[in-house]
């Protein structure tokens, strides 16, 4: 599957940039290979004195067409076991991976010199009531959804090596307010797990953190209450796994839940519509028990 944005279909006019993002599929039996490489090929217009795009001149110095492989990737690194930091029964999976160009895979950022793509497997969570719905009544009053102020607990043993507790609570439904760089994942923790992994848990309530910088957390610790601070426009959990302390200057690494059972996956918009406060239809594909997966977007989970 692959998804382009930054330019309009598959041509670039002069000047831009676009990202293309895309997943190789295997058979759970077929052999992996090593490493993976694409491939690019690409063709160049010249731009006309009309800006129009035309063919480029035959005593150009530079071809057409012209193909340069991108950069090696590695298959086969395991991804990181954590255990999921929330519990109960209808967590949705929103913005998770891989079936569409989420705000989350989209982040892709030149952060001091180099681009980052560090929420590329995050899940912002977001409980679903008895009646399958994620509030009730007044959708702007953080009272409406009743999974406000959750516990959040560690999904991993680690050191806590980040953390912001400045942020204050937004207005559910509205655009968040007052971001800067430091506060745009509202109050959070990231905690480094071990093995170059670092787990980051962000939006929980202000004054909420059950830890401060330098502490040790246990899997399964209470660490903050679900809020919804920073770049937030409904009460969630955002979660993922970076290859660094900082939630921004950082790569996301694959990780997969110890164990967690499936009521299946919200049809395509679904998550717009339980957004919107109606109540969740919920597909049956994917349901059942996993055992060291990654929830897939807006898949409806049940935690122990
Ligand atoms: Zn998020």
């Amino acid at each position: 599957m692959m998804a382009v944005y930054g330019g309009k279909g598959r041509t670039l006019p002069p000047g831009t940039s676009a990202v293309v993002l895309m997943d190789v599929s295997f058979g759970a039996a077929d052999v992996l290979p090593t490493d993976l490489v694409a491939r690019v090929t690409a063709t160049r217009q010249s731009a006309g004195a009309d800006g129009k795009p035309g063919p480029m001149p035959k005593d150009s110095p530079v071809p057409a067409t012209f193909s340069f492989d991108g950069a090696v990737t590695t298959v086969g690194k395991p991804a990181v076991i954590v255990q999921p930091p929330l519990r109960g029964k209808g967590w949705v999976a929103v913005n998770g991976c891989c079936d569409s160009l989420t705000s989350h895979r989209g982040a892709v950022m030149a952060v001091n010199g180099q681009l980052r793509v560090p929420e590329r497997f995050a899940i912002d969570w977001v409980k679903l009531d008895d009646q399958g719905r994620v509030f009730t009544g007044d959708g702007s009053k953080l009272a409406s959804y009743a999974y406000y102020g959750t516990p959040v607990h560690a999904a991993a043993d680690g050191v806590v090596v980040n953390t912001y507790n400045a942020a204050d609570e937004q207005v559910p439904s509205e655009d968040a307010k007052g971001l800067t760089t430091e506060s745009i994942g509202g109050n959070m923790l990231v905690v480094d797990i071990g093995g170059g992994a670092f787990a980051f848990y962000a939006h929980m309530q202000r004054d909420s953190l059950k830890v401060q910088l330098g502490d040790h957390v246990r899997a399964g610790d209470v660490i903050g209450l679900l809020g919804n601070t920073g770049n937030s426009t409904a009460p969630h959990l955002h979660f993922h796994v970076m290859d660094g302390p900082s939630p921004l200057d950082a790569n996301g690494l694959p990780y997969v839940f110890s164990r967690f059972s499936s009521q299946g996956v919200l049809p395509p918009g679904g998550d717009d519509a339980i957004e919107s406060g109606e109540p969740a239809k919920i597909e049956a594909r994917l349901a059942g028990e996993h055992r060291n997966q990654l929830p897939l977007n807006n898949e409806v989970v049940d935690f122990e």
